[in-house]
């Protein structure tokens, strides 16, 4: 079988914030045979995620565990589709199944345990649509998670700070510290993104970061009492500052910097001093790393969605050529919610 695949591709490497200029839409021939043990999925979501800007530097984060990604190369990412064709006898035709696939209509995937894949049954996944298995039931949901209760293990009563809150992982890691008991305060880059924390997504109070002329005094004005969790979004000035505002063994999950990946924004030089004498402790941590709990971690998740206990925001723009400007987004706060690209 054989099938046109439009594919997006940068143009060049991006060194500071990406525009739509920087990628295109490339045509190739995707060819599946039935020896070849491939199965050929027909895209349907695409996740747009921060992170690829940095495998898009010329760095190509080499240090990272994650692959660089060259001009005119196909660009992986997570996504949601249907089997078209399967060389494989773990895969039928029309199965639908999510993990990572890439940024076009078509993926061909070589089943392995080192290819991040999962069949979407209709009926362990609890009917939701499609789209939630790459937003709340996929990475944002597990970085949400794995981030609040395993990296963090909050209490009920302890005060959180979440930056980005009205993202993907933070409206989630937001509304999950709420169902912990926790004192929640989110920061966002608008008023509406504001109001929506504090009349939707019930968190106790909220700031535009934007229109702080101090963020450590907008910190100490919302949490008199100091932090006790930070979830860490945005780096930069952010994290000096939810730093300068924490609690003894206060605890910082360390989900991601995205202030600091276009390079334009300075990088965190938080006081070391202050992190000793708190005996705060600060972890990365990447979603993947709870991959073998994704099914109990999807179970509670999922359950809290069912009763309506957690709002989900989907951003979704659509079709292929939208990938570019979805993904530029990101970077100028212009989404709220998950970013997804829908393909026809
Ligand atoms: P998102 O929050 O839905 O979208 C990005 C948001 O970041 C924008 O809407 C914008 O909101 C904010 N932002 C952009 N530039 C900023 C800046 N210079 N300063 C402050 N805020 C800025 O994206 P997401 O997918 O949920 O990712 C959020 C963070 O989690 C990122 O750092 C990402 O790398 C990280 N992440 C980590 C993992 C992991 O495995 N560790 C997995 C997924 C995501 P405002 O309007 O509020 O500025």
């Amino acid at each position: 079988m054989e099938v046109r695949n439009r594919y997006v591709a940068t143009r060049r490497h991006i060194e500071g914030a990406p525009t739509e200029a920087d990628f295109e839409v490339r045509e190739e021939t995707a060819r599946w045979t039935p020896d070849s043990g491939e199965v050929l999925v027909r895209n349907l979501y695409l996740s747009i995620d921060p992170y690829q800007l940095n495998r898009m530097k010329r760095s190509s984060a080499s240090h990272l565990a994650v692959d660089g990604i060259l001009p005119g190369q196909r660009i992986a990412a997570y996504a949601a589709g249907e089997v078209v064709a399967s060389a494989s006898p773990e895969y039928a035709t029309g199965d639908v199944v999510a993990g990572v696939l890439g940024w076009e209509d078509y993926t061909l995937f070589r089943p392995s345990p080192a290819v991040l894949m999962s069949k979407v049954d209709a009926t362990a996944g609890g009917g939701f649509p499609l789209s939630h298995h790459i937003s709340v039931l996929g990475t944002s949901g597990m970085t949400a998670y794995g981030g609040l209760f395993e990296v963090c293990k909050p209490a009920r009563g302890e005060k959180v700070f979440v930056s980005a809150a009205s993202g993907s992982v933070g409206s989630l890691a937001g509304q999950f510290a709420k169902l912990a008991g926790c004192y929640v305060v989110g920061c966002a880059g608008t008023k509406a993104k504001v109001d929506l924390l504090k009349d939707k997504l019930g968190s106790d109070d909220a700031f535009n970061y934007k229109e702080e002329p101090d963020l450590k005094s907008a910190l100490k004005r919302c949490f008199p009492e100091g932090i006790d969790i930070y979830f860490e979004n945005v780096g930069g000035e952010m994290l000096e500052a939810a730093l300068a505002n924490m609690n003894l063994h206060g605890r910082v999950a360390l989900s991601g910097v995205i202030s600091e990946y276009t390079g334009g924004g300075r990088r965190a030089a938080p006081d070391l001093l202050e992190v000793i004498y708190k005996r705060i402790t600060i972890r990365g941590f990447f979603a993947w790393d709870f991959l073998p709990r994704f099914a109990e971690f999807n179970a509670a998740i999922g359950e809290w969605v069912r009763q309506g206990k957690v709002q989900v925001l989907e951003d979704v723009s659509d079709g292929l050529e939208s990938v570019a400007s979805a993904f530029a987004a990101l970077f100028s706060g212009q989404n709220v919610g998950k970013k997804l690209v829908k393909l026809a």
